[in-house]
């Protein structure tokens, strides 16, 4: 029976839970095995979050195929993305720009057109709850950076897959290139009406939650922090450079890794998930390998 201070879930909110939706994912990218770690544990996030949509990931060919079947007891597809598999001339402009080349990669999360919305976010980052609302959103919708905010931040985005547009895009890539060399630069330009035409497609930070920002604007993070539902581990330290004890439950620190308190508690979160569900994985499928 239920306690009487709760109220029932209404039958509308009880379909939708129960509900699952195949023509919507969420999509990342894993170009390498390190990444991967990072994928898994998003995915696993999500999962442990009930998600009713679809977890797709992209790998380069790069990504060991011990990995893939890690990465495919997680997520619902795996889909091997090439930058050599398609010839035209925009592909050919584009691999005379090295620098772009994870960019690149990220683009083809338009190719999924078998999905008719998705949500994109990067390998680094991890959900706190369920946040399936996201498709409610249209393309293209994501979250402030926190370093200049009439820019978006490209690590989670709403977007509709679409050859057109994945196209244009490419085009666009080869004629005008990225103001910062990455995905992020690229993207800005392209939708670059993001910081005024629309606000129903500014994301909540909440949805993008930095862990430097939260570090540099500490009462704004302790009013609305609590509220957090995606957090971003960006920059050049990612969780899984960091030293754990497995025993202790502890991310250990070291003179060159400094954090504030709340960004240790991120980080021991995405830990809990990576140790609890992602190295039995590993271990699970290394004996596999082992006693082929
Ligand atoms: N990525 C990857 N391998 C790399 C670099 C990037 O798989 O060596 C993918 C991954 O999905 C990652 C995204 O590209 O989350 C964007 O890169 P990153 O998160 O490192 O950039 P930041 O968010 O720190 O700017
Ligand atoms: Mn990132």
């Amino acid at each position: 029976s239920h306690p009487t201070h709760a109220p029932r879930p209404s039958p509308t909110l009880c379909h939708l839970h129960h509900h699952r939706v195949t023509d919507q994912a969420f999509v990342t990218l894993a170009a390498d095995d390190v990444y991967c770690q990072g994928a898994l544990v998003l995915g696993q996030s999500l999962r442990n979050h009930k998600t009713s949509r679809k977890l797709a990931v992209l790998v380069t060919p790069e990504v060991s195929s011990g990995m893939r079947s890690v990465l495919s007891s997680v997520f619902d597809e795996v889909i091997e993305v090439d930058v050599l598999d398609s010839a035209d001339s925009v592909h050919l402009a584009l691999m005379q720009r090295p620098e772009l080349g994870v960019t690149f990669t990220k683009l083809h999360c338009w190719t999924l057109t078998h999905y008719s919305k998705c949500v994109f976010m990067d390998a680094d980052t991890l959900v706190l709850c369920n946040v399936d609302e996201l498709f409610d959103r249209e393309e293209f919708s994501a979250a402030p950076d926190s370093g200049w905010p009439d820019c978006f931040n490209s690590g989670v985005f709403v977007f509709r897959p679409s050859l057109r547009t994945y196209n244009l895009l490419l085009r666009f890539a080869a004629e005008h290139g990225s103001f910062d060399g990455g995905d992020q630069g690229l993207l800005n330009s392209f939708f670059s009406n993001w910081a005024t035409a629309d606000i129903g497609k500014h994301l909540p930070f909440l949805y993008n939650l930095s862990s430097s920002s939260v570090y540099t604007y500490v009462p704004a993070f302790n009013h609305f922090g609590r509220d957090a539902k995606v957090v971003h581990f960006l920059g050049a330290t990612k969780p899984w450079n960091y030293k754990y004890n497995l025993q202790t439950r502890r991310v250990m620190q070291d003179g060159t890794t400094s954090g504030s308190f709340h960004q240790l508690s991120f980080l021991a979160l995405w830990w809990n998930i990576y140790s609890a569900s992602i190295l039995p994985l590993l271990e699970k499928h290394q004996k596999m390998e082992d006693s082929e």
